[in-house]
């Protein structure tokens, strides 16, 4: 890379938002750079996880078939979790290689192992990036697509005219997610998860699974291991002194979960964050000379737990917005906001206005997730055990406990808890 090449656009990050940014602008034929610190595209993911192939479609076409995902998911189980019940593809790094292939194939220049250690302001404008191997590269736009990690990223270390381009992140707007694969026998999988050869599902935790903190745990079988995981907000960690191990730990003795990985051995751990801003914890998508994408602009759907679709589909609409800009010859900051108008008339942002109240929602609101399931058992459990007791007893019995625990004020949450995710 030389000093003095100068790119149409620079994309940092090949996750799916930046690959899928790559992709889109190498296709129209821009002169695009795709540069990720990993030593190859996807070694630093830890997605669950699911994928929807219909918007890998729109920007690979036919290819997405082609794609190394897991087992096709044809059933999404969700528990609600007490302490002793429940009611009740992977794709990680070698398809963000594959998807990143997909972006050379389409002419954009990919280079792994290259951090981004700064991006370069001149005159109040972005115009490129400083990597680690000591070269500068220069654009017309920069697509930062960098996810958030645990320390400052790029966006909140660049300043121009006196403000950071994200503020600091606040700890109730991110989720601190693990997730262990444990290796499995394939036959296995099959028989513990009621699923015929080659097919999978996702099974889905709530309440006590997450020892009363805002969040989810998950299994997903894939072919021939399980990711086992999940995550609560950092704010919830923080108020409880719990670690995320502590809560893996305590999701996998639950009497419902241990017998299903019985025998299977962790072979990865991995952390990260995802952000959960929800609609008005989302940054200036664009400015002078940049544009922001993905988990990076906080996109992301914690209640359909849809991260990679949000930043698939980020990224295709920034390459359009860039492809667009190319062709009438501007720019300008004023041209590159038409990425948030683009944005705004998508289904992202009407998701992102959807959910908007829901994490606040239940890190307000801590009993939604453990008295109430709680209380739902014990009911469940007196009305269906049949011990001589008439059903009509069974009802008063029934009736006193939810008034003692306070009915109203139940049924209050939960409408409210409703409400907020329809
Ligand atoms: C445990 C877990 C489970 C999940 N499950 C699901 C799921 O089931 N379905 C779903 O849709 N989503 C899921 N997600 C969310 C999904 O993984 C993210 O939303 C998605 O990966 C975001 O894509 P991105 O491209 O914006 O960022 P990332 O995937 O984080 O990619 C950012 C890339 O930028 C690179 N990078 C960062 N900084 C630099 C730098 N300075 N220089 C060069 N390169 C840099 C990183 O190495 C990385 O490759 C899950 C996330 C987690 C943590």
């Amino acid at each position: 890379m030389g000093d003095e090449e100068k790119f149409d656009a620079v994309v940092v990050g090949a996750g799916p938002a930046g690959t899928a940014a790559a992709i889109t602008m190498a296709k129209a034929g821009l002169q695009v750079a795709l540069l990720e610190r990993g030593p190859k595209p996807g070694s630093k993911n830890v997605m669950g996880g699911i994928l929807y192939n219909h918007y890998l479609e729109e920007i690979v076409g036919e290819e997405w078939k082609q794609a190394p995902l897991e087992r096709p998911i044809i059933e999404e189980r969700r528990w609600l979790m007490t302490s002793e019940a429940a009611i009740g593809l992977d794709y990680k790094a070698r398809f963000d290689a594959w998807f990143a292939e997909q972006a050379e194939k389409a002419g954009a220049m990919v280079v792994p192992e290259t951090v981004v250690e700064r991006l370069i302001v001149k005159n109040g404008r972005v115009v490129g990036v400083g990597t680690g191997r000591g070269d500068d590269l220069y654009a017309e736009v920069t697509i930062v697509c960098e996810g958030i990690g645990l320390g400052a990223g790029l966006l909140e270390s660049t300043v121009i005219n006196g403000k950071p381009l994200r503020r600091k992140l606040r700890p109730d707007e991110v989720a601190m997610a693990v997730k262990e694969i444990m290796q499995l026998d394939s036959g296995l999988i099959e028989e513990r998860f009621n699923c015929e050869r080659g097919e999978g599902c996702t099974v889905e935790c709530f309440g006590d699974s997450t020892m009363g903190m805002a969040g989810f745990m998950f299994i997903y079988t894939n072919r021939d291991t399980l990711s086992v995981g999940g995550g609560a907000l950092l704010s919830d960690f923080n108020r409880t002194l719990r670690t995320p191990n502590d809560l893996m730990e305590h999701f996998k003795q639950h009497p419902a979960v241990k017998p299903l990985l019985r025998g299977a051995e962790t072979v990865e751990y991995l952390a990260h964050l995802i952000p959960e801003g929800g609609y008005r914890g989302i940054p200036n998508v664009s400015g002078p000379g940049y544009l922001v994408c993905g988990d990076a602009a906080m996109l992301s759907n914690p209640v359909h737990r849809e991260g990679s679709n949000l930043a698939m589909e980020s990224g295709r609409l920034a390459g359009e917005t860039v492809v667009h800009a190319k062709e009438v010859g501007d720019f300008s900051e004023r041209r590159l906001a038409e990425y948030r108008g683009r944005l705004d008339h998508s289904w992202i942002m009407a998701d992102m206005k959807k959910y908007d109240k829901a994490v606040p929602l239940l890190e307000h609101n801590p009993q939604l997730l453990t008295k109430y399931p709680s209380v739902a058992d014990r009911a469940l459990d007196e009305f269906f055990r049949v011990d001589g007791t008439s059903k009509w007893d069974k009802q008063k019995k029934i009736f006193k406990m939810l008034r003692q625990e306070g009915l109203f004020k139940m049924g209050w949450d939960t409408f409210k808890a409703v409400w907020a995710m329809k």
